[in-house]
């Protein structure tokens, strides 16, 4: 029988809950957490920052390409 997968939240205090299966996994990171830390918001995902900053530049091209279309229409 394999072990139990234990939660990876990174930090102290260990999170001593086991991991869910499957929902468990975060998407972004790529590792495994409990009900509680599964959330990226909750187990301080590395790669968080990146999304937002991601999210940013998509959210900024967008901001920009809506001002060049509203420019050619006043201009
Ligand atoms: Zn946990
Ligand atoms: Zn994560």
């Amino acid at each position: 029988m394999p072990a139990k997968k234990r939660c990876q939240r990174p930090g102290e205090p260990r999170c001593n809950s086991a991991a869910l299966r499957i929902v468990g996994d975060c998407s972004h990171c790529g590792m495994s957490f409990c009900g509680t830390h599964r959330l990226p918001e909750h187990h301080a995902c590395l790669k968080m920052a990146e999304c937002r900053q991601e999210a940013f530049e998509r959210n900024k091209e967008r901001l920009e390409s809506e001002r060049t279309v509203a420019a050619k229409i006043v201009g």
